[in-house]
């Protein structure tokens, strides 16, 4: 017997292939399946063959009276016409390099087709219709309201909905623990029917309905949890950390730049934060490049040298990102003495000694107190960690971790009655009203200014056939001494998507566009020394263009690197396209911004354009909101974004009204001892 949290490798014919790549996609259980949302759908009204018109997206259902394949006139192409006969009129249908095709279909066949009606010779034509038989069963693929998911290589729609549609009455067993009070007075739907319709909706209201309350969901138990967390937190005492003010001074004045204003204030509001007895929970927000890693090194620095024992921990969401911040904090607090450790799932060392030191040994050094700052991963909460006096937490790119993880990490943290003081850092950006609601009573420091000096980013949409004109103006800028990143949307050849890949990009500016310059790759899958030896030539100047996969997106810091080039430009959201672009402008030179595509869709171009015009993430966060729909921005588009299924981030009302009722229930039941549904919810919520 199914059972939502039954694996999925036993829906009956689940292939084991099909079933790894399902787990791709984190989908291990049908709960998974269910909760696996559409993230766009579209509408094919049926048409019968004398009512269509061109340029309309339809369905039509009709009789195959013939179907052959052919070989084209160069023979590359292999094309299966057919033509349809529905009583009304006839309609022929043509499918390319899909010889399969006569096998399943045969003349006599009625089937539904699902595609875009275009001109042809005065007749009309569809190009590459997704079809159905119509044998038993309503169709699934191509009548009404069609939903679209995300998908992983060789995953189809097809499958994806077959299988969800299979499963779907399995929704009717999941509990729904939201309180029936919230259900009513805010008329949202019950859980079961939410998901049906989310998946399987009859009409436009069907989804707004569904959407509704499945948003409304996220956000309430985001709110709930954050109203926990602060609950408890409050029970606690945090170490007091005296304002070291003679070593704070010192480093300051060790820079090579001043601070600006905005690192200045947003570093004493966590220094007298952390000079309370209460533990501070502070969210420190800056755009990208606006210099966060300097104030938490002041935290940092202020905690561990105020008292002799004090014990800092930062966590970071990549090796590359781990391995950057322990260089560049223990080569800034190198006059310092300070015991710096790094712990990730493949390094583990200690003031930027060569050695590696093996789990158990650097495990042991941090237990005992000889550690004082430990940067690390994902690993610091998977480990068997413990700290002798942890008085600070920092966590960077918080938006990248989820809340379950960030509460881990407050626990491993806390000692007895004590709980270290917390800050967060992100670059996320949207405005202090919404980060409140966002994340609960958290405290917030903003950076409002980028560093003096900065010159803008010059921003250019490239097309295709100016693409050889921005390469000699980069060769220019090389010459001069500066350099540059690519970013490619994958990393080996793959010839289905069409989308370039970080090995063959490196090929080809080697051999033909940049002979003349190192050139090296980046991406997630290499060893990690290799990772580092790569991010630490690219510092030193002995690698002039870096190719590399999306990896580089998040806090990388190489000021000499002028030029960010993106291939593929329009497979990225606007705010992560503006993450990449963060990586440069970060010194004194010019720097410019390459966004390369070969689209020709307006829309994509429009939304493109934006990024040549806006400059701060916020507006362009809002704006591919608008382009790509709600729901659009999930997945990899979603990067930068705290981790939303469904909801969106500027729907401020139901923001508002999610906060209210988690705030009131609470305050009501601190404990939901009232709500056991709910409280096993928040327990296994991510
Ligand atoms: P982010 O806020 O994105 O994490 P970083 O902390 O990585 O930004 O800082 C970006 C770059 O700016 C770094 O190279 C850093 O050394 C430099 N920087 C930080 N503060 C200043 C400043 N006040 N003046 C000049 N450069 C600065
Ligand atoms: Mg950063």
């Amino acid at each position: 017997m199914l059972e939502p949290n039954t694996s999925i490798k036993n829906i009956g014919k689940l292939s084991l292939t099909t079933t790894k790549r399902l787990n791709k996609l984190g989908i291990n259980t049908v709960y998974d399946l269910l909760f696996y949302f559409p993230f766009k759908y579209e509408i094919f009204k049926k048409t019968s063959i004398k009512n269509l018109r061109p340029n309309t997206k339809v369905c039509v259902v009709a009789q195959i009276e013939i179907i052959q394949n052919k070989r084209s006139v160069h023979k590359k192409m292999n094309i299966t016409e057919a033509i349809l006969n529905d009583g009304t009129g006839k309609l022929k249908v043509v499918w390319f390099n899909q010889p399969f095709l006569g096998k399943i279909l045969k003349a006599g066949d009625i089937i539904s087709l699902a595609g875009k009606i275009e001109l042809d010779f005065g007749g009309y034509l569809m190009a590459s219709p997704i079809y159905e038989k119509i044998n038993s069963g309503t169709p699934l693929h191509t009548q009404g309201i069609i939903p679209s998911y995300h998908l992983t290589e060789k995953l189809s729609q097809k499958q994806l909905r077959f299988l969800i549609n299979k499963i779907i009455p399995l929704a009717k067993q999941i509990k729904d623990w939201l309180p029936s009070s919230i259900k009513q007075e805010l008329k949202l739907l019950d859980l079961t029917e939410a998901i049906q319709k989310i998946h399987f909706p009859q009409n436009e209201s069907d989804i707004k309905k569904a959407r509704k309350r499945l948003s409304f969901d996220e956000l309430f138990l985001i709110q709930i949890q954050a109203q926990l967390i602060r609950k408890n937190l409050d029970k606690y005492k945090a170490p007091t950390i005296p304002f070291a003010k003679k070593y704070v001074k010192n480093f300051v004045n060790s820079l090579p730049f001043r601070l600006t204003n905005s690192q200045r204030q947003t570093a004493w509001e966590i220094i007298q934060d952390m000079g309370k007895d209460k533990p501070m929970m502070r969210l420190l927000e800056g755009d990208v490049g606006s210099g966060k890693t300097i104030v938490a090194i002041i935290a940092m620095l202020n905690a561990v040298t105020s008292l002799k024992n004090n014990q800092v921990v930062i966590m970071v969401p990549t090796e590359i990102l781990a391995l950057q911040h322990y260089q560049t904090i223990t080569s800034l607090l190198k006059n310092f003495n300070i015991k710096i450790a790094l712990l990730t799932k493949s390094e583990k060392r200690l003031n930027s000694q060569e050695k590696k030191l093996s789990k158990k040994k650097i495990l042991e050094i941090i237990k005992r107190g000889e550690a004082q700052i430990i940067i690390g991963t994902h690993t610091l909460i998977q480990e068997e960690l413990e700290f002798k006096n942890l008085v600070l937490a920092i966590i960077d790119e918080q938006h990248r971790f989820g809340v379950k993880q960030r509460k881990l990490l407050i626990e491993k943290a806390g000692h007895k009655e004590m709980m270290p003081h917390m800050l967060s850092m992100t670059a996320t950006p949207i405005p202090r009203s919404l980060a409140l609601a966002l994340y609960g009573d958290l405290d917030l420091s903003i950076i409002s200014e980028m560093p003096k000096g900065r010159k803008k980013i010059i921003t250019k949409v490239v097309p295709e056939e100016k693409r050889q004109a921005a390469y000699d103006f980069i060769k220019e800028q090389l010459k001069q001494g500066r350099q540059a990143f690519v970013i490619c949307p994958l990393i080996d050849y793959s010839d289905k998507l069409g989308v370039k890949s970080v090995k063959e990009e490196y090929k080809k500016l080697r051999e033909q566009i940049f002979p003349e310059s190192n050139i090296a790759i980046l991406h997630g899958r290499l060893k990690p020394k290799e990772k580092e030896e790569i991010m630490q030539n690219f510092l030193n100047k002995k690698i002039d263009i870096l190719v590399s996969t999306s990896v580089v997106e998040v806090g990388v810091d190489v000021p000499n690197a002028t030029i960010m080039i993106i291939e593929g430009a329009e497979r990225f959201g606007l705010p992560q396209l503006h993450q990449f672009r963060g990586r440069v402008g970060r010194g004194e030179h010019q720097s410019y911004c390459f966004a390369f595509t070969n689209n020709k869709n307006e829309k994509t171009l429009k939304r493109l354009r934006a990024f040549e015009m806006y400059y701060d993430g916020f507006s362009l966060a809002k704006i591919d909101l608008k382009f790509r729909g709600p729901g659009e921005v999930y997945g990899t588009a979603q990067k930068g974004f705290p981790e939303l299924k469904i909801a969106n981030l500027f729907d401020y009302d139901l923001i508002k009204l999610a906060r209210e009722q988690a705030i009131k229930i609470i305050k009501k039941d601190p404990n939901l001892a009232n709500y056991p549904l709910l409280k096993a919810k928040i327990q296994s919520f991510p």
